[in-house]
């Protein structure tokens, strides 16, 4: 079997200041194209090294086309999108006569003019293939998804554990399918269950009450013809129409089934709505319990300004709270901040300088601060991920 494979991957905030530019999607592992996408991710704890295990264990030959996952920030402009999907579709369409594609996608994509970016890039994709080549593809947990994506594509598998570990092993999920469709005359139908809800802080896995809810999602994979299920908890920074969680369920030929589950376990998740959020203390209201704590580190979140999510990473907040309460030995993780690090290395380590570090990207992310700083260590900031994901 000749399956195309391919990655356009984005976590789109239609809220942050960060620009989305070629750039982007040039830095964090390059924009891998052909061969060279099988060789960085075999092996790897990622969808598409998922895919190669499965191609492997199925004697499919995989034909990659493009590797494009910038790291999340806003909206991609439309003359790139364009031009980064004309450039999978040639891929595509290059591997001549296929048997099905396997794709990863975040769900939560959202070029300027284009809310549904994964409804879009599904769509061309079928365009350009046909109604009889199946189209499976792999999506992040913090997914937005769409009615035209369900109705699109053959089969969407999400991750189901956050912190997510388990890409490859979701990925591998999707090949399994596709071999079932290929090999076994699988006929799937997948249903969608919208919730009206932005999902909390509350989901992580190995906690309940996620860990039941997750229990609850294995529960109906069991049942008798059902194929595979899948919940979004949404990515809730993004202003657009179908923002929210949601359970997406594929069964063999009977979409009633499918549906059946998904209202059934989204009912579940939404009867517990106020259980998926948690309180949102600021850093001073944390300090007196931290300095109770009596045992030591004790880490706080900035989740406000996560960069993993698409934000700045200058907010001054924390900063500044740490500054007022005179803490001694305590560290802040980053503060995104190009002008002071330019600045510190001219000077070089061992340099006492007069700074204002960050707050510079958005009047949201608080004034900079003004300090006087020692530069005790510098780097270019390239470093490799480590540990299960
Ligand atoms: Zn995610």
């Amino acid at each position: 079997m000749r399956v195309a494979t391919g990655a356009l991957s984005h976590e789109t905030s239609t809220f942050t200041p960060v620009p989305t530019t070629r750039e982007s999607y040039e830095a964090r592992q390059g924009f891998l194209r052909g061969d060279e996408i099988l060789t960085h991710f075999r092996g790897a704890n990622t969808p598409i090294g998922g895919f190669i295990a499965g191609a492997d264990a199925h004697g499919f030959e995989l034909i990659p086309t493009i590797c494009a996952e910038p790291h999340p920030s806003g909206p991609t402009p439309r003359a790139l999108f364009d031009e980064i999907l004309d450039e999978l579709l040639d891929g595509i369409a290059a591997a001549g006569a296929i048997d099905g594609v396997l794709l990863e996608l975040h769900g939560a994509m959202v070029a300027e003019g284009v809310d549904d970016g994964e409804g879009h890039i599904l769509e061309a994709v079928r365009r350009l293939v046909g109604p009889a080549v199946p189209i499976v593809a792999q999506l992040d947990i913090h997914s937005n998804i769409s009615h035209r994506m369900v109705a699109i594509a053959d089969v969407l598998i999400g991750r189901e554990t956050y912190p997510e570990v388990d890409m490859a092993a979701r990925g591998r999920e999707c090949a399994d399918v596709l071999q079932r469709i290929l090999g076994e005359g699988l006929r799937p139908e997948m249903a969608l269950c919208q919730l009206p809800m932005a999902w909390g802080m509350n989901q992580v896995t190995a906690h309940p009450p996620m860990r039941q809810a997750i229990e609850y999602l294995h529960q109906i994979e069991a049942r008798p013809g059902i194929v595979c299920a899948s919940i979004a908890t949404c990515f809730p920074l993004a202003d657009i129409p179908d923002m929210g969680a949601s359970v997406y369920v594929v069964a063999d030929c009977d979409r009633a089934l499918a549906q059946a589950c998904a209202d059934e376990l989204g009912a579940w998740i939404f009867e517990r709505r106020a259980d998926w959020q948690l309180a949102m203390p600021t850093t001073a209201d944390l300090l007196p319990a931290a300095a109770a704590a009596g045992s030591h580190p004790v880490i706080f979140a900035d989740r406000n300004d996560n960069t993993g999510g698409g934000s700045p990473g200058d907010s001054t907040g924390m900063l500044q709270a740490f500054l007022e309460a005179d803490l001694e030995d305590a560290c802040v993780l980053y503060i995104v901040d190009p002008e002071v690090i330019a600045i510190c290395q001219a000077a070089g380590v061992g340099a006492v300088l007069d700074l204002d570090v960050g707050g510079k990207s958005s009047p949201l992310q608080g004034a900079p601060c003004r300090m006087r700083a020692e530069v005790v260590a510098l780097s270019d900031g390239a470093f490799r991920y480590d540990g299960p994901m």
